[in-house]
């Protein structure tokens, strides 16, 4: 993997630890010379993550909409920022950029971002690995919804493996980088 996408929190949220691996993670990335692709603001976890590669001599690139720039106030040490018109292209560039997905605690925006990029992963569409980043436990109750989902006859077993979750940042890019899409037969074919 050559370039991450991550989507996190515009907020710091309520533990210190949260921002912490933030930007452990944006150390990380920046180690294994792999380029940060972000929504380029310099606030929150966005901020921390960001922050943390650029210290770490890292390449990070922020896509924002333009009319976000004030309120999301765009990082100004950025390796590069594209400027985009709207949140749908700021999807499709920042996915565009990357051969990865990660997610870290975050609210609507993270949670929208993320299963965008699932069901399109889902559909056929495109392939690369989604992780998540499971920080003291965020995400544990949207593990046990999917569960509630599988079991409840709206998703199948497999497409659960679509995701990638795990709670340290070294186990979680070495899954994603021998990451195989499992074998879905994708709902386009399963429809036609
Ligand atoms: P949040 O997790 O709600 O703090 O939002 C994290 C980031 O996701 C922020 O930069 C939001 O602007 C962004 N975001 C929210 N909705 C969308 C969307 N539909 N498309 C792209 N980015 C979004």
């Amino acid at each position: 993997m050559k370039r991450i996408t991550v989507f996190c929190g515009s907020q710091k949220g309520t533990k210190p630890h949260f921002a912490q691996k933030a930007a452990h993670l944006g150390k990380a990335l920046a180690e294994r010379n792999i380029t940060v692709v972000y929504g380029g603001a310099d606030l929150g976890l966005m901020g921390s993550v960001a922050n943390g590669a650029l210290n770490a001599n890292g390449k990070v690139i922020g896509v924002l909409p333009e009319f976000l720039r004030t309120r999301e106030i765009a990082h100004q040490s950025l390796t590069k920022l594209i400027i985009v018109e709207s949140m749908h292209e700021r999807k499709m560039k920042m996915n565009e950029l990357s051969d990865g997905i990660i997610a870290l605690p975050g609210g609507f925006g993270t949670l929208e971002e993320l299963f965008e990029i699932l069901t399109w992963v889902q559909l056929g569409l495109q392939n690369k690995p989604i992780g998540i980043l499971n920080v003291d436990g965020y995400y544990d109750s949207l593990i046990d919804f999917i569960d509630t989902m599988i079991a409840s006859g709206f998703l199948r077993a497999v497409d659960k493996e679509l995701l990638i979750v795990r709670d340290s940042i070294e186990e979680l890019l070495s899954a994603m980088d021998s990451y195989d899409l499992p074998d879905i037969k994708n709902k386009v074919e399963e429809l036609g």
